[in-house]
């Protein structure tokens, strides 16, 4: 559940009962979408609720809306302060936090407004793809080629290829969809990166068609720091036949093993592969826990 009669949210500049937050159907936002988003997550530490990375999440926030001339006028500290508060008030410490940046106003023109919008919202929310190791098709849908959108960019239109290549991968019986690049590259998933293990080694797709991930940048140095070699790489699918294992990363999903892709089987089962120990060093890095302190029920 987002929300209920409880929840609080932040809009443009004030704290109000969720659902008093509400948009016009006139908006220029929901005809084209036309905004922007973060995905981001609090976590329940040692030392009280931390957000993890949040200098990170609200620069790519502050990039996305450059990169589409939507105007947004809260500094990173703001939306970092504004975010603890959130927290806070909905009694909330383990939880996903989701920047909205839109445009409310009337306005069915294909101009940039002059003004922005914005809607910032906490919820409690579990793995967004689980704990079991997933199945993954090559999709039939492309990511958006790069030259026709700002790839790098969060921006909500794009999540329509996200939403036809899932349901189209979940229609055929899979758990999710792997997407390929416009010259046929492995891309990423509807909503996270992809990487795969091979001879004790990682390797992930570069960057080009992706949205470079905050949690592939945090798994590459957690690899990096434990003497894992991480390959960034473009690779065709018929190259992972014969990789050891493989796995998604994502804030929303944080790390989750991949079984297969199509009919390629990867060799080990997941909890042996390099990806469960760096999904271990994750959570210990995201909790402010010790390594050895993390036990994890996934397969
Ligand atoms: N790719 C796509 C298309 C995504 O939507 C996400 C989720 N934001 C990711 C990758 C993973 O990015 P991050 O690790 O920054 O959440």
């Amino acid at each position: 559940m987002y929300f209920t009669s409880n929840t609080v949210a932040f809009l443009d500049g004030e704290f109000v009962s969720a659902e008093q937050a509400t948009c016009g159907m006139y908006a220029q936002s929901l005809h084209y979408g036309y905004a922007v988003f973060e995905g981001i997550r609090a976590y329940n530490t040692p030392s009280g609720t931390r957000i993890f990375k949040p200098k990170e999440h609200f620069e790519r926030f502050h990039y996305s809306c450059q990169a589409i001339g939507l105007p947004l006028s809260y500094s990173v500290a703001e939306l970092t302060e504004i975010s603890y508060q959130l927290l806070a008030k909905n009694g909330l410490s383990d939880a996903y936090i989701r920047p909205l940046a839109y445009a409310a106003a009337p306005n069915m023109s294909l101009k940039c407004p002059p003004a922005g919008n914005l809607l910032m919202a906490v919820w409690d929310w579990g793995r967004y793809l689980g704990d079991q190791s997933l199945r993954l098709t090559i999709s039939p849908y492309e990511r958006p080629n790069p030259r026709a959108v700002p790839i790098e960019a969060k921006v909500s239109g794009h999540y329509a290829n996200s939403i036809i290549a899932s349901t189209e991968a979940k229609n055929r019986g899979y758990d999710e969809a792997l997407l390929l690049d416009m010259h046929g590259y492995v891309a990423e998933g509807p909503g996270a990166n992809f990487f795969f293990e091979r001879d004790g080694e990682l390797f992930t797709p570069s960057a080009g068609s992706i949205l470079r991930g905050i949690t592939r940048n945090t798994i590459i140095d957690l690899a990096r720091e434990a003497g894992i070699r991480v390959t960034e790489t473009f690779f065709r699918p018929e190259e992972l036949r014969g990789a050891t294992g493989a796995f998604m990363t994502g804030t929303a999903a944080e790390v989750v093993g991949v079984a297969s892709v199509d009919d390629i089987v990867f060799g080990k089962p997941f909890a042996e592969t390099l990806g469960a120990e760096l999904a271990r060093r994750y959570t210990a890095l995201v909790t402010g826990q010790a390594v050895e302190a993390i036990v994890e029920a996934r397969e």
